[in-house]
């Protein structure tokens, strides 16, 4: 019997919960988690926390059953952290993970810090939906789960694309789509297809995009103002770091939104030769080595002073090989 079964079965109650403004790696692996548990173990009271979900994963079987809110003074025999290396990611879920009485955690993560009380942490994994894929016993995933872990495997890889995609990525792939998904549908309406506004507001961060630190890095930004103007929230802004990163001759890409006035989410993704959680690490945020994260407070210059130091120092070092979202 695996780490996670074992778990499931000792549990009577069961929270499920992942990281703030949850992508669809978290949101898939999460609901196939849940989903997995309702089919298989119908007995055990079960439920998953997160923040609102992008439309475009709404089609995920669970996703309306999924909670927002905080109930009174629950306590769960069990907390499943799905993609989140660290408490305060789990954002409103915190204190019931806190109360359960045991934790168990499947993440990817590089800064994940093994916080819980079981922990099944790989940091060259694609995806936590394939680490999810790797524990669930493959003759009782259904294709409603099969759909939730192929969508999160699909976003992290980038269409299995990028470096974090390893054999092991497409025999799992292989078999969720022997399950009789439509990858096809997944991908285009999950991943490719952008609303009016959101291209438009990609068209602007590309527009005014610039190169520094000799051509090899790429940064854009765009103000709260600009986003309320085309009325798009953080969750609509996914992809415009990754075709910042596009561009010839760039190693490391920036795009930092504002969270509210002077307050900027940046996201980072970069080429072998930087490693970027290092740097995201150091600002107090997290993530992979070709995809990384944090909060920072000041203007769009001040963030790019502050990072332009931290640059210098991992251009100085060799990246190396490792997953990227
Ligand atoms: P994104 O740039 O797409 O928001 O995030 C890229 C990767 O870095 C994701 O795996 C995400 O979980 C991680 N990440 C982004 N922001 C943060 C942060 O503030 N803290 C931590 N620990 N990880 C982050
Ligand atoms: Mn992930």
């Amino acid at each position: 019997m695996n780490i996670l079964t074992e778990e499931i079965q000792k549990a009577g109650s069961i929270a499920i919960g992942g990281h703030v403004r949850p992508d669809g790696d978290c949101v898939g692996s999460c609901l196939g988690v849940y989903g997995y548990i309702k089919e298989n173990y119908p007995e055990k009271e079960t439920h998953v926390y997160l923040e609102a979900i992008p439309n475009t994963l709404k089609f995920m079987k669970g996703a309306k059953e999924i909670r927002h809110e905080l109930p009174e003074k629950k306590q769960y025999d069990l907390f499943i952290l799905l993609d989140c290396g660290d408490a305060e990611r789990l954002g409103f879920a915190r204190p019931l993970c806190e109360l359960a009485g045991r934790t168990m955690c499947v993440d990817h993560h590089i800064s994940n810090q093994a916080l819980s009380d079981v922990n099944y942490v790989r940091p060259e994994a694609s995806s936590t939906c394939e680490l999810v894929f790797d524990l669930l016993e493959d003759d009782r995933i259904s294709k409603e789960i099969a759909e939730c872990l192929y969508t999160g495997m699909v976003h992290d890889t980038g269409v299995f694309r990028y470096s974090c995609t390893h054999s092991s990525t497409m025999r799992a792939a292989a078999r969720l789509m022997e399950k009789g998904i439509d990858h096809t549908e997944i991908i285009t309406r999950t991943f490719d297809e952008k609303t009016y506004a959101q291209n438009h507001i990609l068209g602007r961060a590309l527009l005014e995009s610039f190169l520094f630190m000799d051509g090899r890095c790429i940064v854009s930004s765009v103000t709260k103002k600009v986003m309320d103007f085309y009325q798009v929230e953080p969750k609509h802004l996914d992809g415009i770091v990754s075709q910042l990163k596009l561009t010839k001759g760039v190693d490391v890409a920036i795009f930092m939104y504002e969270l509210k006035p002077g307050t900027y989410k940046v996201s980072l993704r970069s080429s072998e030769a930087v490693d970027v959680s290092k740097v995201a690490q150091y600002f107090g945020g997290g993530g992979h080595m070709r995809a990384a994260g944090f909060t920072m407070t000041g203007t769009m210059h001040d963030v790019v002073n502050n990072l332009s130091r931290q640059l210098e120092l991992q251009f100085q070092t060799d990246g190396g090989e490792g997953p990227t979202e």
